[in-house]
């Protein structure tokens, strides 16, 4: 029972001193913003070492003195991004108050001042934003599922699930082929991108052996899907394992003896993906004897199912998210958004704002990933604000 309603939060908290209700950690306002200021700095910083150290990771190799720098500039900014929209809350709050409402209502304790304060997405770079934008609407279409699952409207199931995943990795994966050939590119951030379609033709090929000269790759094909198969089953689960480990770094023989054959699901999906998706193109590739990007929709369904190995809701939709945004950019270049328009920047500010007023009103039903992430960046402020909603609401009843 976490379910703050409109009618209850202003019984409860529209005539609240601010100090019970916005800053419970100290009485008086003018602290309140300094500490939540500091919070926010260390909070914010420590987000962003994690995403930044990921990242690099993620990208295999070693940077250069360069690269470090540029690195490290981005992180500076991207920390100043999350250390406003954290410590502007308090603040912004007392100015729409001050100005416009003499109390707490529902829709603009929260919501109002974190859709206003959304726009310091501009101190991160445009490609950056449009990533940010891309995760955050997948959290909204996340937030909006549990909703509706919530009042009984539609029930989830890992069948389900997988069936979502497995269309929107066959759009997804055509838009993605189609895209390639384009040479002002969405930044997209997939398991990996399927190569551009092959122009060269031949002969339809029997067997298993070789390769067709329409393939889009190198070497035998054998050897190109098993490779695919192998490097992401151990990235899988090799994530899954430092996962389960890192928590106890500190009790080695414990930690091992965690490990579990469930471990290896992630690895099934993410080694499944890739090699289902290859298998059928090759095979089409093969039999055709020329490439189309066409062959993404029967591969990237069929890959799809790799996914009921490990189900999840947020993965589940973000195919279709990511269609979505390879739409919005050709939107853009064909001139139907005017470019001057700053869709990217705005819908992160509705985004932003509908999902911390989640956060604080609807517990439940928000995604975990908003509630890990406030917690952080305000070294868990977010969380004192939204039980001293709580608290007075159950003292209201
Ligand atoms: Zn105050
Ligand atoms: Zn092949």
């Amino acid at each position: 029972m976490v379910e703050a309603s409109k009618f209850w939060f202003e019984k409860a908290c529209s005539h609240a001193p601010c100090n019970t209700l916005i800053h419970p950690w100290t009485s008086t306002c003018k602290d309140a913003t300094a500490t939540m200021l500091l919070s926010c700095i260390k909070g914010s910083y420590k987000f962003y070492a994690m995403v930044y150290l990921i990242q690099i990771l993620m990208k295999g190799k070693k940077l250069g003195k360069d690269e470090m720098i540029e690195q490290f500039k981005l992180y500076l900014k991207s920390g100043i991004f999350g250390l406003t929209v954290g410590s502007s809350f308090v603040t912004l709050n007392y100015i729409f108050r001050a100005l416009f409402f003499s109390q707490f209502n529902y829709y603009t304790t929260v919501l109002l001042p974190c859709t206003v304060s959304g726009l310091a997405v501009y101190f991160e770079p445009p490609y950056r934003r449009v990533m940010v934008v891309n995760l955050f609407v997948n959290l909204v279409f996340e937030y909006w599922v549990r909703t509706l699952e919530m009042k009984g409207w539609l029930r989830r199931t890992p069948g389900k699930e997988t069936l979502i995943f497995m269309l929107g990795s066959a759009v997804f994966f055509y838009l993605m082929r189609k895209e390639r050939e384009n040479r002002k590119r969405t930044p997209l951030f997939w398991f990996f991108t399927p190569p551009r379609v092959s122009k060269e033709v031949g002969e339809p090929i029997k067997g298993v052996n070789g390769r067709s000269p329409a393939c889009p790759h190198k070497g035998n094909c054998i050897n190109y899907i098993l490779r695919g198969t192998i490097q992401l089953f151990g990235v899988g689960c090799a994530m899954t394992i430092l996962r389960t480990i890192i928590p106890r770094i500190l009790t080695p023989t414990k930690a091992l003896k965690s490990l579990k054959l469930s471990h290896l699901k992630l690895g099934v999906f993410f080694g499944g993906y890739i090699g289902i998706y290859r298998l059928v193109v090759c095979l089409l590739c093969r039999a055709y004897g020329k490439d189309s990007a066409l062959y993404a929709l029967p591969a990237g369904f069929l890959a799809g199912a790799a996914f009921r190995a490990s189900p999840s809701l947020p993965i589940s939709l973000a195919p279709l998210t990511s269609t979505l945004q390879i739409l919005g950019s050709w939107g853009y270049q064909a001139g139907y958004i005017p470019e001057q328009w700053p869709v990217v920047e705005l819908l992160y500010c509705v985004c932003q704002g509908l999902l911390f007023h989640a956060r604080v009103m609807h517990e439940d039903v928000c995604p975990r990933y908003i509630i890990n992430l406030m917690t952080t960046v305000t070294s868990t402020k977010a969380d004192q604000i939204q039980s001293a909603f709580i608290q007075r609401m159950l003292r209201s009843l």
